[in-house]
C-alpha cells in the first residue's frame, strides 16, 4: 500500500486484496524455472514465496487528490458480480470500506480512468442498487480511451462481451446510460497535467496515464506489466494479455523510455509498495521501489 505526497498531488492506494498468488508459469508461460531460481532472492517473501513457489500480486485502484480534483484509476473487480473465475464470482470486498478508510466518498471523485477494460479494472465503476447497475460514483466523469471503448461496444452491439462475464454490460454501459463516460483519443492531453500514452498489446487499446504535477511526474501505467519480474525479463509477456508479442514490445519499450529518469512507475499489480524507478545496468532494466527494495539483488 502507498499514501504520499508527489509535487502537489497526494497518491493513494485503495486494495481490494493482496497477496493475490499465481504459479509463475500460469501468469507467465515463458518463464523458466531457472530464471525463476535466478530472481528468487530480490523478490522472497513479498513478491515470491518459494516454499510454494508462487508469485505474488495486489489488486488495487488508486486514488490522485489534487487542489482542484479528485481521481481515481482503476476500479478492480467489485463486489456481487457474476464472474466466470471463482476468485472473481460475487465478490465481497473490503474495497468499499478501505476506499472510506483513505479519506474518500464516493460522491467526491471528479474522474474515474479505466487504463483498459478487463474485468480487474471496471468492476467498481458500477455497484448493485435496487437490482440495477449504477454508478459508483454519482459526480464522475469516467475517462475511456477510444480504442479500448470501440472495441467492446462494438462487441456489444454484435451480442458479446468480455469472456469473465458480462463485464462491459454491467460495469461499463450503466456509465454510458448515465451519460457520464467521456470518451478520449488514446493519446489525449487532458486538464490539469493529466496526458494519456497509448501502451497497445495487453490490451488492443490499453492506455497509460501520466500525471505531471509540480514537477513530479507519475505514469499510472495498469497491465504494462503484472510483476516486477517482467522488468527484468521484458519479454515475458502474461497469460492476460491478448497480443504478447506487442505486449513485450510496449513493455520494452515503456522500460527503456523511462529508465534513468526521476518518472514514478505505477503498475497496478504490483506488491511491495508498487511505486518505483526504473534504472538501466548492464544485464538489463532493474526497479527501484520507493517503499525501499530493488530488484538489484
Ligand atoms: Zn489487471
Amino acid at each position: 500500500m502507498f499514501d504520499l505526497t508527489l509535487g502537489d498531488a497526494r497518491l493513494t492506494s485503495v486494495e481490494e486484496i493482496s497477496g493475490h498468488r499465481y504459479a509463475p508459469d500460469f501468469l507467465l508461460p515463458q518463464v523458466t524455472p531457472d530464471i525463476v531460481a535466478r530472481n528468487a532472492s530480490w523478490m522472497a517473501p513479498d513478491l515470491f514465496d518459494p516454499a510454494r513457489n508462487l508469485l505474488a500480486m495486489v489488486r488495487q485502484s488508486n486514488v490522485i487528490r489534487t487542489r482542484h480534483h479528485t481521481i481515481l484509476i482503476d476500479t478492480c473487480v467489485g463486489d456481487c458480480k457474476q464472474r466466470v473465475v471463482p476468485t472473481f464470482h460475487m465478490l465481497n470486498s473490503p474495497w468499499r470500506s478501505n476506499l472510506a478508510a483513505a479519506g474518500v466518498h464516493p460522491e467526491q471523485v471528479d474522474f474515474v480512468m479505466c487504463t483498459h477494460l478487463h474485468v480487474d479494472h471496471v468492476g467498481w465503476n458500477t455497484q448493485l442498487r435496487d437490482g440495477r447497475w449504477v454508478p459508483t460514483f454519482p459526480n464522475a466523469r469516467y475517462i475511456f480511451g477510444r480504442t479500448e471503448f470501440n472495441r467492446w461496444m462494438v462487441a456489444h452491439a454484435e451480442g458479446q462481451d468480455s469472456p469473465d462475464g458480462p463485464v462491459f454490460a454491467d460495469s461499463v454501459l450503466p456509465v454510458v446510460e448515465a451519460g457520464q463516460a467521456l470518451v478520449v483519443d488514446d493519446g489525449a492531453e487532458l486538464s490539469n497535467g493529466f496526458h494519456l500514452e497509448p501502451t497497445p498489446g495487453h490490451s488492443p487499446g490499453h492506455v497509460a496515464f501520466h500525471l505531471n504535477s509540480a514537477g513530479a511526474h507519475v505514469v499510472f501505467c495498469g497491465d504494462v506489466m503484472h510483476h516486477p519480474l517482467q522488468v527484468r525479463a521484458p519479454d515475458l509477456s502474461s497469460r492476460f494479455c491478448e497480443d504478447p508479442t506487442a505486449s513485450a514490445r510496449t513493455r520494452a519499450d515503456f522500460l527503456a523510455r523511462h529508465a534513468d529518469t526521476d518518472t514514478i512507475i505505477a503498475p497496478a499489480h504490483f506488491e511491495r509498495g508498487t511505486l518505483g524507478r526504473v534504472r538501466s545496468a548492464s544485464d538489463g532494466f532493474h526497479y527501484d521501489f520507493l517503499a525501499g527494495g530493488s530488484t538489484r539483488p
